[in-house]
């Protein structure tokens, strides 16, 4: 039986304001364990939340980037279960009226666009954090870290339209990609501030309904996500093919093993008792607050993908690339506006640039190269001052010293030599060093200008200009 996979992904973002969402108590990430509470995150009796409006601000800016409505009325609700990081017993969440609906992400997987729909984007309190001494050598204790308790997270849940792990990572890196545009969260899903769970099912090609799902946890990275939802699609048709029944339950995924393990069944899974929250009145959106924020987002990705491509003339698979960061776009578009060939551009971007971000583990803001070292350099390729191959040995040397294209040549002496009467003198050399292949091309072995120009190269240390060196050994042998 062949069958396709359905997968819907929910996926919690931490908001990067100050403080928190219904107290004043520090966000910041890292701090002293529990320096950062006060009586209402810590959820002392008595004590009434009182909610931040920035966190309402960074909603409204995300559900409008992903085409929702947003609700002029939403309500708050308790969602009540007992557990050591949640000293309240309930989460301030929104559960019946949430702050928006029915919004869309457009991906691109294999060139193919394809929309993903939102079903709704709410907002809700974090819990805190457990430290199980395992890890510290402490095996008999666990420890409690409230400073995440009330940190404000936006939960946005899609449809369940996607039909491949590939359209799972590419929604997830494209809903990353917007949020970091709307600069609403850090979204380092090393640190906890992005993470997604993912509803897997399968269903026979060509049915409508949908099969039974499971859905695996508190996914931190776009790799683990793709290898969950293939373990899942694997591990059901392996049942299926059997005869047997997937069974409704939540798994976690053991990225040390590359599995996923059952974490509670259908029969075990909360019953959250949602009841609106007593302690906030319902939150009231004005349509001028809607329309304010609308005009005062950014230049989205997808945006500023069809601009790129038709404004610079790039392919389609280079300004999405480009677009993905914010701070990679710009980058760009300042290495073109002083002057380089976009394409040109967009290629060293996209080998060596990001080859030398990805081997120090740093975004584009702290490239050793400069927007201005680069097109400096693409320049001097461009007036023939060095050869393109000799372009890789000065970006090399920029990158390791953080010198400029001008000092890295002038200390090097790697100015191209277009000297027609040094190049013809080489030339002349090296014919008197190898009269049987200079007879040979007069004999018509004319694939021995290979050699030739080689030699030259290797001469000169790969400083002769090509083309000259081509012309000169074509008038030379006649
Ligand atoms: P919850 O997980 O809280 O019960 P929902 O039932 O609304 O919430 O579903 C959460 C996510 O699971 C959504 O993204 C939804 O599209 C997806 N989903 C629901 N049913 C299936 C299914 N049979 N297969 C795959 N994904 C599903
Ligand atoms: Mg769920
Ligand atoms: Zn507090």
């Amino acid at each position: 039986m062949k069958y396709e996979p359905v997968i819907g992904l929910e996926v919690h973002v931490q908001l990067n304001t100050n403080t928190k969402i219904f107290c004043g108590c520090s966000t910041q990430f890292g701090s002293e364990p529990n320096a950062q509470t006060c009586p209402i995150c810590l959820g002392m009796p008595g004590v009434l939340p009182a909610l931040n409006r920035e966190v309402v601000a960074k909603a409204i800016r995300t559900a409008l980037a992903t085409q929702c409505e947003v609700a002029n009325v939403s309500r708050w609700a308790r969602k009540n279960y007992f557990y050591p990081d949640l000293p309240k017993g309930y989460q301030i969440s929104q559960f019946e009226l949430p702050i928006a609906v029915n919004g869309k992400i457009e991906i691109i997987v294999d060139g193919r666009p394809k929309t993903i729909r939102i079903h709704r984007i709410h907002m809700e309190e974090d819990a805190g954090k457990l430290i199980h001494g395992e890890n510290l050598g402490d095996p008999a204790h666990s420890y409690v870290d409230l400073n995440r308790t009330g940190v404000p997270l936006i939960e946005i849940v899609s449809e369940a339209d996607m039909r491949s792990s590939e359209e799972a990572k590419a929604y997830l890196e494209k809903l990353k990609s917007i949020l970091q545009y709307l600069g609403v969260s850090d979204c380092n899903m090393e640190e906890g501030s992005m993470r997604a769970d993912a509803n897997v099912s399968i269903r026979p090609v060509g049915q409508e309904k949908f099969g039974t799902r499971s859905e695996v946890k508190n996914m931190n990275s776009f790799r683990y996500l793709q290898k969950a939802v293939d373990y899942e699609i694997a591990r059901q048709t392996e049942i299926l093919d059997d005869g047997g029944r997937v069974v409704q339950e939540t798994r976690l995924w053991d990225s040390t093993r590359n599995i996923t393990l059952p974490m509670r069944s259908k029969e075990e899974a909360h019953d959250y008792r949602y009841f609106p929250e007593p302690d906030l009145p319902p939150l009231h959106v004005s349509n001028e607050w809607v329309e304010e924020t609308a005009k005062s987002l950014p230049e989205l990705p997808d945006a500023k993908r069809e601009r790129f491509a038709a404004d610079y003339g790039i392919p389609e698979y280079d300004a999405e690339v480009l677009t993905t960061d914010q701070k990679l776009a710009a980058y760009f578009e300042e290495v073109v506006k002083s002057g380089s060939d976009p394409k040109t551009a967009s290629n060293w971007i996209m080998t060596e640039i990001m080859r030398v971000l990805k081997d120090r583990g740093v975004g584009i803001e702290q490239s050793p190269v400069t927007p201005k070292m680069l097109s400096d350099m693409l320049n001097m390729i461009k007036d023939g001052t060095i050869s393109g191959k000799i372009a890789k040995d000065v970006f090399v040397e920029m990158e390791t010293t953080g010198k400029g294209p001008q000092e890295v040549v002038r200390e090097k002496g790697l100015v191209q030599i277009t000297d027609e009467v040094a190049i013809g003198k080489q030339i002349e050399e090296i014919f008197a060093a190898n009269p049987e292949q200079v007879a040979g091309y007069k004999a018509g072995k004319t694939k021995l200008i290979g050699f030739f120009v080689g030699e030259v190269m290797k001469a000169t240390k790969g400083k002769a200009n090509p083309a000259l060196v081509n012309k000169i050994l074509k008038e030379k042998l006649g």
